[in-house]
């Protein structure tokens, strides 16, 4: 089952290294000696390209990635990055010896799941420790112990398991990009709570995701797990200013397939939902739902020239319309996300439009586009 990539096609999201160097940089200056940045790679790093970006972050100076899935651990492994690698969700027990064997730290969120893996590690010959994180639900309702009782016996029942090595406690905020900090300080002392019931401080201590590095700087901990503002978007989307300059890295362009032009009545896509106010030139842009150009963008618009252009008529599964100002003839580039003349689209707006967050936009683009690293 693989999607195939559509490389010859010049529909492209386009990574930009400058970026993600700058905005890793901008957190780095930000963080006391002690703290670590872990870049957050998950999801094929928020659809910018998983390799491409671990090792970008990596020479910018990351110390180790958060993925979301063992299999994305692994994925970093076989293309030989060393550095630390941390799972974020929760994985099989089974799954123990596979994740050992590769040095990939999982998260641990109640006392059974550690009693599975120690008897899947202990039959497993020549496995080395398991690097485990205790996940705190302090609040978010997702993953991880709830009460100070119960994470103490577990971390107790850890130290004696010599397949177990607990290397860190963290836990995760629910509301770190909103301007009012109550529920944030209530998860705040829950957490600071689990972690003083620990027989021990774990190396990694750690909070804080994109929002909470950049508006909760008292929580920085021993390591921030660094994830959209390393793309330059904003976590709390229009709603907080940003401590520094966020460069966007991910420019979505691509070229007319066709270009024509249409009399006045003129239907344009499925349902003839659009018709031809006038004689007008329309083109075709070859992108749509299939490469997550969502069909809900209809009405939306792209950049032709440092024009804006209309998106007409239902968004196809793999091209949409653009009305045009006048004639451009196909192989003309048409950015959907970026810059143009003195037109600037951004994935927020796309997620505006849609009705979602950037974080959807940017990792709903498929498979099919391809990723291509410049600057
Ligand atoms: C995805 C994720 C992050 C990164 O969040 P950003 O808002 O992208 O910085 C951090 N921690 C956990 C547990 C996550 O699941």
């Amino acid at each position: 089952m693989t999607m195939v990539t559509a490389n010859l096609r010049p529909t492209k999201v386009l990574v930009s290294k400058q970026a993600i160097t700058h905005n890793i940089q901008q957190a780095l200056a930000r963080l006391d000696d002690k703290t670590r940045l872990f870049a957050v790679v998950k999801a094929d790093a928020y659809g910018h390209g998983l390799l491409n970006v671990a090792k970008i972050a990596q020479e910018a100076g990351a110390s180790g990635f958060c993925v979301a899935v063992l299999e994305e651990g692994l994925a970093l492994r076989a293309a030989h990055f060393t550095l630390p690698i941390l799972v974020l969700g929760i994985v099989p027990p089974e799954m123990a010896p596979i994740a050992a064997v590769h040095d990939i730290a999982l998260p641990v969120g109640d006392q059974e799941w550690m009693q599975q893996a120690d008897r899947e590690l202990a039959a497993t010959p020549d496995v080395p420790a398991l690097k485990i994180h205790l996940a705190v639900d302090s609040g978010m309702g997702r993953i991880g112990f709830r009460e100070p009782d119960v994470i103490k016996q577990a971390a107790e029942f850890a130290e004696q398991c010599a397949t177990l090595d607990v290397e860190g406690i963290f836990t995760h905020f629910a509301t770190a990009d909103e301007a009012d900090s109550s529920y944030f300080d209530e998860q705040s002392q829950h957490f600071n709570a689990m972690l003083a019931a620990l027989p021990k401080r774990p190396r990694y201590v750690h909070v804080a995701n994109s929002a909470t590095s950049m508006w909760h700087t008292a929580t920085h901990s021993d390591m921030v797990r660094f994830g959209i503002t390393m793309y330059g978007l904003n976590p709390s989307g229009r709603a907080l200013t940003s401590p520094y300059e966020l460069q966007p890295a991910m420019q979505v362009v691509s070229k007319l397939s066709f270009s024509k032009l249409l009399p006045k009545g003129a239907a344009i896509s499925y349902g003839a939902t659009y018709h031809a106010k006038q004689a007008e030139w329309i083109g075709t842009v070859p992108m749509g739902y299939a490469d997550g150009w969502q069909r809900r963008l209809q009405g939306f618009h792209v950049l032709v020239d440092g024009q804006v252009c209309e998106i007409v008529g239902r968004v196809c599964m793999d091209q949409f319309m653009i009305r045009l100002p006048h004639e451009y003839p196909a192989g003309t580039d048409v950015v959907l996300v970026g810059k143009s003349g003195d037109q600037e689209i951004t994935l927020q707006d796309v997620a505006d439009y849609a009705d979602t967050i950037h974080y959807e936009i940017a990792c709903g683009l498929t498979e099919r586009v391809p990723r291509v690293v410049i600057d």
